[in-house]
């Protein structure tokens, strides 16, 4: 059975306008990190309150190894929360602030949550003398001392910088994947999202769009909005006939067969291209080196298509190119 299972969540703030949540359904299975990512605004803040049971859903049911919590007070759930501004008590110290949730109130309580997140001794320390990174660690540590099956991580490395960013959240991860713990975590870091989570999914205007393994959605997005959210791609009009399909750059392979006006998507990094011997079916208009890579702007047709390069041919402005997709082109279900 899963660790956490959601259904049908919705919650609509006053009467009139969209709901925050429309409709969210998912699954989480024991010891599992799912990132919830999406726009600002999409309803992923609004989802992991009703989850911990600080907002009432209108509607739909939330279930915890298989029992209904729906209308079970948020203290008594065994969920843990941790936001974006860490919420310590300023005024107690590390050891209280630990012990303020927590289900067993004695200094092998604060000792052990103190070592999971490798801050042992720091009982005494007070919020100010502590380092954001810290902070975010002892607030952690605060969540794991009330014995939660479930963490909640709302933006939990948003306050953090960049060099900081990276190597709490590799530490973080490891001890989350040690203790076996659930995580859902919320961030509108794509890369975050990837390196953190062993699944994802995607919201737009209060429902999932899509959902699966970070390379799932990035090699097989569903349409344009995935796509482009995780990403970016090259979308490309066409005409499919099974397997196969015509566009600008010629015939090109289907990842799933389709027939008709398509609209196709093509990651920047599977096209490639060749100096052209005569015309080509494409000319260079604009060539960004970003270091480890390069990204060609290649005008298609009248249609501006970006390529991704590592190692190639060094092709100036102006310069008449042949441009082929490496691989299967994934059609969208957006209009074309
Ligand atoms: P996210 O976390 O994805 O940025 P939120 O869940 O915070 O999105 O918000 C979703 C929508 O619900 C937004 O339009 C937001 O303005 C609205 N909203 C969130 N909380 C409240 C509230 N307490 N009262 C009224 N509207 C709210
Ligand atoms: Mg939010």
């Amino acid at each position: 059975t899963p660790l956490l299972s959601v259904r049908n969540l919705k919650r609509q703030f006053g009467k009139a306008g969209p709901a925050a949540v429309e409709d969210v359904s998912f699954d989480l299975a024991p010891g599992e990190i799912l990132a919830l990512i999406g726009p600002s605004g999409c309803g992923k803040t609004t989802t992991l309150r009703m989850i911990a049971g600080f907002e009432p859903p209108d509607h739909g049911a939330i279930s915890l190894r298989g029992r209904d919590i729906t209308a079970t007070p948020a203290e008594k759930r065994g969920i843990g929360m941790v936001f974006q501004d860490y919420a310590l008590f300023p005024h107690m110290d590390v050891a209280r602030n630990i012990l303020f949730g927590a289900r067993e109130k004695t200094p092998q309580t604060v000792a052990r949550a103190l070592s999971m997140v490798g801050l042992d001794g720091y009982g005494s320390r007070y919020p100010d003398e502590l380092s954001g990174g810290q902070q975010q660690r002892i607030a952690l540590a605060r969540s794991f001392a009330a014995e939660p099956s479930l963490i909640l991580l709302d933006e939990p490395f948003s306050n953090l910088d960049a060099a900081l960013r990276h190597a709490t959240r590799r530490e973080i991860r490891a001890l989350l994947k040690n203790a076996g713990i659930g995580i859902i975590i919320v961030t509108h870091d794509q890369e975050e999202a990837l390196s953190f989570a062993d699944r994802l999914a995607l919201m737009r205007d209060g429902r999932i769009v899509q959902h699966g393994t970070g390379q799932q959605i990035y090699d097989r997005p569903v349409d344009a909005f995935v796509a482009t959210f995780l990403g970016r791609t090259n979308l490309v009009p066409g005409t499919a006939r099974g397997e196969l399909c015509d566009t600008p750059l010629g015939t090109v392979r289907l990842a799933a067969p389709a027939e008709g006006q398509v609209t196709l998507s093509m990651r920047p990094e599977l096209l490639e291209l060749q100096a052209a011997a005569e015309a080509g079916n494409g000319r260079v208009t604009g060539v960004e080196f970003k270091g480890h890579d390069m990204t060609y702007w290649v005008d298609c047709a009248g249609r501006e298509m970006q390529v991704d390069v590592m190692n190639g041919p060094r092709l100036g402005e102006g310069a008449a190119v042949d441009l082929s997709l490496r691989g299967e082109a994934v059609v969208l279900r957006d209009p074309a």
